[in-house]
């Protein structure tokens, strides 16, 4: 039904932006705020799979996924059944007033499948952000201390308290008045730039100083991080890094926050990146984007105890949980639980490290490969240096938007492109965008 409308295939009919996105995008300029971004303005009127289909007729091979919300791939046949059951049925209720199953579900599934063997609870919300505000909320309540530590190269979101845990002030938080209090920023593992041979424990052991020396363990609530960075460049820390971090936590009551929003939910290959780290133990996990089609819904999942440390009614919201977005939830969980969705973003590693490091041993200015599953990244450089290369990047990016191959940019000086695709491309449609990525490499 739906694959025979939108075949998946790459379709260039007129230059992109076509005259019809050029239009629109003018009646946006026109009408919405000049604080949103345009990364690439073709506007979108349907898409399925990996391919997106332009206000031209254009067919572009989506390599982003809405930043790693698509993962299911775009109109997935059962979540968009389940969306349009639920809608006809029931839209809201507000859970805190008079609750529905399908909340209690999302959040069944998610306590049985965040790691960690005991007791598990859940919250739900709507966005990231708001996952990650809820946490440290939650974690400030259960401990009765107030500090966070978070990490350089963080990524947590656009709210006041979030802006203030990004590593990067502009463009998340420089003019949007004042930074959330008790919040300090710790040196991450970056393997491609720490210095040569610096193990995880070692790199762990230079936060760890860096936490007791400048913070303080006494009014330390929690330490909030991704386990694979997201915007700031896909970074994986050096193996043992999460392992001393969070066995320094535990030791000194310390909560530790997984921000999976970006890498959770089969992303990686695992229900949570976290897992690909032994001895990695988080007390909470933020989840958002690849959980619910793009429907939007957030959770904070962790130990009962913690989870139960706030008063009713002091977490929630109007909107979080809604009924839609629970049901398009179920829906992906169902499919990942059932099989083959994990194995899938495996595939996609094997055929993205593959051709990635084959471009990185051709081309000089590709520094670094590295990423987990379906969430892989390249890190430009000048030739012969570690010096970020941004302009490269621009210009790869340039080539393959021109040529219907939607790719997403990361990392803290801009240097890098990273892939995200929806876990149902095809094998063929990946090698044909890889293809255009290293035509746009080539000709640099
Ligand atoms: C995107 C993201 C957020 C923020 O999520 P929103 O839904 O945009 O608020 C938080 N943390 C990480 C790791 C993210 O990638």
């Amino acid at each position: 039904m739906i694959e025979t409308l939108i075949a998946q295939e790459r379709k260039i009919v007129t230059a992109i932006p076509g005259p019809n996105s050029q239009a629109l995008h003018k009646r946006r300029l026109s009408a919405v705020s000049g604080g949103v971004g345009a990364t690439l303005p073709v506007y979108i009127e349907a898409a399925h799979g990996a391919i997106l289909i332009d206000a031209d007729g254009n067919q572009i091979i989506d390599l982003g996924a809405g930043i790693g919300v698509m993962s299911i791939g775009h109109t997935n046949e059962q979540v968009v059944a389940a969306v349009q059951e639920q809608v006809a049925k029931l839209t809201h209720t507000l859970f805190a007033l008079t609750p529905y199953e399908n909340y209690v579900e999302v959040c069944e599934f998610l306590n049985r499948y965040t790691p960690g063997a005991f007791k598990k609870k859940s919250a739900l919300f709507n966005s990231g952000a708001e996952a990650v505000e809820n946490a440290v909320k939650i974690a400030r309540k259960a401990t009765r201390k107030n500090g966070i530590v978070v990490f350089d190269h963080a990524y947590h979101g656009r709210t006041n308290l979030t802006f203030s845990m990004n590593f990067k002030s502009a463009p998340y938080g420089n003019g949007f008045g004042p930074t959330a209090a008790s919040i300090q920023h710790v040196p991450m593992s970056y393997p491609f730039r720490d210095p040569e041979g610096m193990t995880g424990p070692e790199a762990a052991q230079r936060a760890i100083t860096y936490i007791e020396k400048r913070v303080g363990v006494e009014d330390l609530a929690a330490i909030v991080i991704e386990p694979i960075q997201g915007e700031g460049g896909f970074l994986v820390p050096a193996p043992g890094f999460l392992k001393t971090l969070s066995d320094w936590a535990h030791a000194n009551g310390v909560i530790v926050v997984a921000d999976e929003v970006q890498c959770g939910i089969a992303r990686t290959g695992k229900w949570f990146a976290s897992e690909w780290e032994e001895g990695f133990e988080p007390d909470l996990f933020t989840i958002a984007k690849g959980i619910a089609g793009g429907m939007p819904i957030s959770a904070v999942t962790g130990r009962a105890e913690i989870m139960d440390a706030s008063h009713p009614g002091g977490l929630g919201g109007t909107f979080g949980g809604n009924p839609v977005s629970a049901a398009a939830a179920v829906a992906v969980l169902k499919q990942i639980e059932y099989g083959g969705v994990n194995e899938r973003a495996m595939q996609i590693e094997a055929i993205l490290s593959a051709r990635l490091n084959a471009m990185k041993a051709k081309y000089p200015v590709v520094g670094d490969v590295r990423g987990r599953g379906a969430m892989m990244a390249i890190e430009f450089v000048e030739p012969g240096t570690r010096n970020p290369n941004k302009p490269a990047v621009d210009a790869v990016v340039k080539h393959a938007h021109s040529n219907a191959v939607l790719v997403l940019t990361a990392g803290t000086y801009y240097n890098v492109i990273r892939f995200l695709p929806p876990l149902a491309i095809t094998d063929e449609l990946l090698h044909e965008a890889l293809d255009v990525i290293e035509e746009g490499i080539s000709k640099l």
